[in-house]
């Protein structure tokens, strides 16, 4: 039948509401993405300004700190080159040589060795007790020259029962007449003083400060991640490895310690062996972000959602309204009683063959079918009855025309017209006779006389022939009336008139 040339094509508008809305949602993602990873990156920058922040305090206190020791122990080693003080009184020699070491905090001893380790004087006392330290790691630095400026050493404890504290020892090279070695000043201080430095300040959850000195040793840390922490070698580690490399900076990274995700801000303490490490968790610098994050990505993802539901929805609606027009298009090019085209779709396809056919001088051809007696018929069998004969003889003629390009059409009341694109008089000639027998062999109805037949003019335009469509047209009706007038149930070629 007719309906499939009136299909209208349903992919466009459909198409392009999905890759809109698609787009829509991509660009949405994409935008939120991006500002998410931007919060992110600005987040660490914050936490890591501040980090920067206190270790740039911690390095000034640590400093300022540090130096009073040096000035301690520069001072008691100048006092003992010094060759006038040889005759004075051990007091005033004592006051000379300590009168630097009262300012720093948590001091401890300040001693010093002689070439064998042995305490030949002491701040606390002007009788030294007899003691020696040659096996301790500061006065080898020294004594075997590796070490030329200030030393600080490991970690330490003495081991005696009123004190149990954790100190390290700052010393340096206490050096002869003509440069040989001649002992070790030596200046301990009490670790408590980096506890006491560190905890004043607020780092949140999970995070440490840390101090280390240039071996990898530990010597501060505030929490205390672990028990029995301090004085432990970090060197292998692969963070104190990059730490020591880059000398100071900020780098995100697992704790070996922990196994958590760690921001590293860590700096050396001016030209010091000792390096600041301030040491936050990830997981706390990051909790608003993640919040904010949870947050935007939910209200993203249900505002996708809505878009989506919405295209779906308006993509149910077009495909139904689209149902809808192909209904009542084709409604509109199809003959409500025979199902054949109507005379409005004939009009159209004609002018529209007509024209291929002059473009491509091929053959049209064009049959004018007209029921016979159907007036009488119609009186025999009623007006349903002769609607039932006209959608058989409809049925006969849709069936024998067999071209996607060929048409058949009610042309009104009892006539039929059928239109054969690129086909011949002869060949529409059996075509049209297929027609008239088929109708004369239908199965009669009761009461009736004769069979149903059908008059056929037909005519067909060619290259040769001058004929405008008005005259197909007029010539095809003419042999209709010529067959009708010689005796009908027969075919009248309009070319042999
Ligand atoms: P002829 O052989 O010369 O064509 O004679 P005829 O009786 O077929 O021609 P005429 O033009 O005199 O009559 C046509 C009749 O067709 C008149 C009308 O009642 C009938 N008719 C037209 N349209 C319809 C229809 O839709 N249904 C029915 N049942 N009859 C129709
Ligand atoms: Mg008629
Ligand atoms: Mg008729």
């Amino acid at each position: 039948m007719s309906q499939r040339r009136h299909q209208i094509l349903p992919a466009r508008p459909e198409l392009l509401l999905i890759l809109g809305s698609g787009l829509t949602v991509t660009l949405i993602v994409v935008i939120v993405a991006a500002l998410l990873i931007r919060e992110h990156a600005s987040t660490l920058q914050a936490a890591q300004r501040s980090t920067s922040n206190i270790t740039q305090l911690i390095n000034a206190d640590v400093l300022r700190n540090v130096e009073l020791y040096d000035l301690a122990l520069q001072g008691l080693i100048a006092a003992r080159q010094r060759q006038d003080l040889a005759g004075v009184s051990a007091d005033i020699q004592h006051l000379v040589q300590f009168d630097q070491s009262i300012a720093a905090p948590f001091k401890g001893e300040v001693l010093l060795l002689d070439a064998l380790g042995s305490v030949v004087a002491d701040s606390s006392t002007l009788k030294p007790t007899p003691r020696n330290f040659d096996n301790r790691d500061y006065f080898l630095a020294h004594k075997t020259a590796e070490q030329s400026g200030l030393f600080i050493s490991r970690p330490f404890r003495i081991h005696c029962n009123c004190d149990q504290v954790w100190r390290i020892a700052f010393s340096r090279r206490v050096s002869g007449p003509s440069g040989e070695f001649a002992g070790v000043a030596v200046a301990t201080m009490r670790l408590a003083y980096f506890d006491q430095l560190f905890s004043r300040l607020t780092i949140g959850n999970g995070s440490s400060v840390n101090l280390l000195n240039s071996h990898g040793i530990l010597l501060a840390q505030q929490p205390l991640l672990e028990r029995d922490m301090i004085d432990k070698d970090l060197s292998d580690r692969p963070n104190f490895k990059r730490m020591l490399i880059e000398g100071s900076g900020s780098f995100r990274a697992v704790s070996a310690l922990t196994g958590k995700d760690r921001l590293y801000t860590f700096t050396n303490v001016g030209a010091l062996p000792l390096i600041v490490v301030v040491a936050l968790s990830s997981d706390d610098v990051l909790a608003p972000w993640k919040r904010a994050a949870l947050l935007t990505i939910s209200a993203t993802g249900v505002l996708c959602i809505g878009l989506l539901w919405l295209t779906w929805m308006l993509r149910r609606e077009l495909r139904q309204r689209h149902r809808v027009e192909q209904v009542l298009s084709e409604l509109a090019a199809t003959d409500a009683l025979t199902g054949l085209a109507n005379r409005r779709t004939l009009d159209q396809r004609l002018r529209l063959e007509w024209d291929r056919a002059q473009r491509s001088s091929e053959s049209l051809t064009l049959l004018m079918i007209d029921v016979d007696h159907f007036k009488a018929f119609n009186d025999l069998h009623g007006h349903q009855g002769g609607d039932e004969a006209l959608r058989m003889v409809a049925q006969v003629i849709s069936g024998n025309i067999r071209r996607p390009a060929d048409l058949a059409a009610r042309y009104g009341g009892e006539e039929f017209a059928v239109v054969l694109p690129h086909t011949d008089a002869s060949g529409a000639w059996v075509i049209a006779e297929h027609i008239r027998s088929s109708v004369e062999h239908l199965p009669r109805m009761a009461n009736a006389e004769r069979p149903i037949t059908v008059s056929i003019g037909l005519s067909t335009w060619d290259k040769r022939s001058r004929m405008s469509l008005e005259t197909l047209l007029l010539s095809a009706d003419q042999a209709l009336y010529e067959a009708k007038h010689s005796g009908r149930n027969r075919i009248v070629d309009a070319g042999t008139l």
